[in-house]
């Protein structure tokens, strides 16, 4: 099933259509975004076999699908590949240390936004990380990791937009702040159960700037997988129906390239999972941003 959400209203995805879900099921299942889970096993089921009829609509109006999540978790170092470019990149050299159990932070979800909306900078110093990103759709709590995958409602893309100078400052890193921006967490363009694909753990991303493909990996590459961060996590806290989980993001950002590399105003951001779709996120300058004047932190 491939889900989504425009005007605010669930719609069931039907190839290059959306048809509105409430009308299509004929009230049996309601249109309200935050309602979804309440009864997420009869949709999907009903969705196996339904032919959905009603208004077709264009679905260059989809909206984020998870507008208002309980939780949201975000994994850093969950790529070999980005170790790698994060330890050359401060002069580390010999064997790269793999994390022994993920780190986890928030996105607030203030920061959460829609597959085409604008991410307003500011400052200079915001950069990109492609990610999956996994909806919960039943309780989990203290879950085995063979069980993992049926606590999963759906997949779909993300972006974790971070700010480099607030996240790494201070005494000990700023993971949250640095990245709860407004709009520094473009999610979408549609949810997608993970019956749809062959293999739900070897998945395709990246994300290009400008036409430029900056990042590419599989998520077959993940050092934590998917049905270990359901398990770990939920060692702590209980996910609930809607949690969203930020899974982290290979190499490529524009921290560690010679020179760095940031998001400036005009530059249009493209992010894919592919048999998932697309994110366009127009890049624009945010309050307080400055093409020109330094910024605190600013090299
Ligand atoms: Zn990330």
């Amino acid at each position: 099933m491939r889900l989504g959400v425009i005007a605010n209203r669930l719609v069931l995805i039907d190839k290059d259509t959306a048809v509105d879900l409430e009308q299509a099921s004929k009230g049996r299942f309601p249109a309200d975004p935050e309602r979804v889970f309440d009864t997420w096993d009869a949709l999907v089921e009903w969705a196996a076999t339904a032919e959905p009829e009603g208004e077709r609509l264009p679905l260059d109006g989809l909206q984020n699908p998870v507008p208002a999540p309980r939780q949201v978790f975000g994994i850093g170092a969950n790529y070999r590949d980005h170790l790698e470019e994060a330890a050359r990149a401060q002069g580390h050299e010999g064997e790269i240390p793999v994390p022994e159990a993920p780190l986890i932070f928030t996105k607030f979800r203030t920061s959460l936004t829609g597959p085409y909306d604008a991410i307003p900078l500011p400052t200079r110093n915001v950069d990109w990380e492609v990610e999956l990103v996994v909806v919960i759709g039943r309780h989990a709590e203290r879950v085995a990791e063979k069980d993992a995958w049926s606590h999963v409602a759906a997949l779909t893309v993300g972006q974790d937009i971070s700010e480099r100078v607030m996240q790494l400052a201070g005494i000990a890193p700023q993971f949250s702040m640095g990245k709860s921006f407004p709009g520094f967490g473009p999610i979408g363009p549609v949810l997608v159960t993970p019956d749809e694909f062959d293999d739900p753990d070897d998945l395709e991303i990246g994300c290009s700037l400008g036409g430029q493909v900056m990042q590419t990996g599989r998520t077959s590459d993940l050092i934590f997988s998917i049905p270990e961060l359901i398990s770990y996590i939920s060692e702590v806290c209980p996910l609930l129906p809607g949690d969203v989980i930020f899974t982290g993001t290979p190499a490529g950002v524009g921290v560690f390239r010679k020179p760095p590399v940031f998001l400036q105003p005009g530059d249009t951001l493209v992010t894919w999972v592919k048999g998932i779709g697309e994110l366009h996120n127009p890049v624009t300058a945010g309050p307080g941003y400055s093409a020109t004047a330094d910024q605190n932190g600013d090299k």
